[in-house]
């Protein structure tokens, strides 16, 4: 995979740190030095919050000086967009829910409103393995809540047993408001121990590469937990929705098949878009920074070291790594901050990019992508029929595919050499699809350690992280370990991050 470069490093020498000149309400009529703001990490909390940063320094009138310092050679983070021989390759996210807003609306502040497309309606469904077969999931049943009976009733699935335990949901007893239950645990005490294995647990777990076992309810899903207190039962608060047409759909947090847009030139348009409305040289790519710590000098806040012996002084830093990056950046600075952001654990994914000539794979691809369950014992997770849901994504006569290999389940096999997953991918759609060719496209994109895992305790761990922050004046964190992994709530929770950093600098003191 090469990467992608953008705005790259153009020097911000320490000398220059406070010396540009402006004017603005912090200073009255009197030039006052520009604040400086730095942010480590350009994936798309840290490029978001850079813009908003930018955005209300400009609106407000108070010269800043942002600086964005990227460990790797390109932008984007879990975002990156190539484009190969014809076929539109998403390495990461491919695509974002509509019914939280934030995504749509920066799209549309950056100019992208006329990217914006929709996946193609003509076969949004998606399949279920079970015995090797691709069966689709009943409709209505969305992520662990049916909206219908019919469909459940009428699908091969579930046994007649687990049906019968699926259709007893309405009379389970209400759990705990206050618990914080797995999320396995919660759809075991409601649906049954056949829909958790056959259906939730792969539609679900997909989305977080996580084991429900270990994810938080209340943390990732809040709206089931209020469903259930609500209505006294999933089924009932579905049917309800449904016909007074408030669809729980529409309040889903992220299927992997259904309500989802993307931007037509690829998801990788919106750090680029992020980066291109920055002044020139504000992104320093291939610069790793090593250590965040108090200034001692009294000339600013904060110290931001690089890995190359640099030192920059910030009076706002924005921590945009993973969370376990930031930890080890805090350790000498807090070490009781970085134990707890160290506390969050992360799965490791990789998404194998293949792509064949329609006529080489015998399935009709009738949907838009396929999920394992753990119990068929696969050694990939889902494949997503990426060029049946945006036709655009593969040249006429042409199919891609996203095969999804790794996550909490299934650490070991992230950790096999590329040939090694290679193989396995390739014998999996070839079992699976019937693919009787060799693919002509086959790319290999890796995320070490990148996806959160909201586990029990979730809601708990991020109190107290951001109870220790708040002792930090002009510390902000923004990260997908915070207020959700999708895309539109990492945008959001970078927003907040950057109004937290530029509320700070009204309490720094003017030039430095
Ligand atoms: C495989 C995968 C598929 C996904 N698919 C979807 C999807 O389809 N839809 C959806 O809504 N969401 C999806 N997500 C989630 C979403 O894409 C991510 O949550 C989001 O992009 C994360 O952005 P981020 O900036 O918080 O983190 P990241 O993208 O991880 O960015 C962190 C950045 O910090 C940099 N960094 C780390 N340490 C340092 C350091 N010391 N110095 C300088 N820089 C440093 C890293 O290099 C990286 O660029 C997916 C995530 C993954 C991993």
């Amino acid at each position: 995979m090469s990467d992608i470069e953008t705005q790259s490093s153009a020097s911000t020498p320490n000398d220059s740190a406070f010396s540009s000149v402006g004017t603005g309400p912090i200073g009255g009529a009197t030039p006052v030095k520009p604040r400086r703001v730095v942010i480590i990490g350009a994936g798309l909390s840290g490029l978001t919050a850079a813009y908003e940063l930018q955005e209300k320094a400009n609106a407000a009138g108070v010269p800043i000086e942002l600086t964005v310092l990227e460990s790797r050679s390109r932008i984007g983070g879990a975002i990156w967009t190539e484009r190969i021989d014809g076929f539109l390759c998403e390495g990461g996210a491919d695509s974002f829910i509509t019914n939280k807003p934030w995504a749509l609306e920066l799209c549309k502040r950056l100019g992208l409103g006329d990217s914006i497309i929709g996946t193609d309606d003509k076969h949004r469904r998606s399949f279920v393995l079970r015995k090797g077969e691709l069966l689709p999931v009943p409709d209505g049943f969305v992520l662990m809540a049916p909206n219908r009976v019919w469909p459940i009733l009428t699908s091969p699935i579930l046994s007649w047993k687990g049906k019968l335990r699926l259709m007893l949901e309405p009379f389970m007893p209400r759990g705990d408001a206050n618990a914080d239950e797995s999320l396995a645990s919660f759809v075991r005490r409601r649906l049954g121990v056949e829909a958790l294995e056959r259906l939730v647990q792969p539609l679900v777990g997909g989305i977080y590469t996580a084991d429900p076992k270990e994810l938080s309810l209340k943390s990732t899903m809040p709206q089931f937990v209020e469903m259930e207190q609500k209505y006294g039962s999933l089924l009932r608060a579905s049917l309800f929705r449904r016909r007074s047409g408030n669809d729980i759909e529409k309040h889903s947090s992220g299927a992997r098949y259904g309500l989802f847009a993307t931007l037509r030139e690829g998801m990788g348009k919106l750090p680029e878009a992020l980066a291109a409305a920055l002044p020139p040289g504000t992104i320093r790519l291939s610069a790793p920074v090593r250590r965040v710590m108090r200034d001692r000098s009294g000339q600013a806040r904060w110290c931001v070291d690089l890995l190359s012996g640099e030192q920059i002084l910030a009076d706002a830093v924005v921590l945009s790594t993973e969370a376990h990056a930031a930890a080890r950046l805090l350790d000498e600075q807090d070490a009781d901050l970085a134990t707890l952001l160290r506390s969050i654990p992360y799965a490791s994914s990789a998404i194998a990019l293949v792509g064949y000539h329609r006529s080489d794979i015998r399935h009709p691809l009738n949907g838009f992508g396929v999920v394992h369950p753990a119990i068929e014992n696969r050694k990939t997770l889902a494949i997503s029929f990426t060029s049946v849901k945006l036709p655009s994504r593969a040249p006429k006569g042409k199919v891609l595919l996203r095969v999804f290999v790794g996550g909490a389940t299934q650490p070991e096999l992230f950790d096999l050499s590329d040939e090694a997953i290679e193989r396995i991918v390739l014998d999996e759609v070839r079992d699976l699809l019937g693919a009787e060719a060799p693919p002509i496209l086959y790319r290999l994109a890796r995320h070490a350690r990148a996806m959160p895992q909201y586990t029990i305790g979730h809601a708990d761990r991020i109190g107290r992280i951001s109870e220790r922050l708040g002792t930090h004046e002009g510390l902000s964190l923004a990260s997908n370990a915070l207020g959700g992994v999708g895309v539109p709530d990492v945008v959001r929770t970078a927003q907040l991050a950057a109004a937290s950093a530029f509320e700070s600098l009204g309490a720094a003191k003017p030039g430095h």
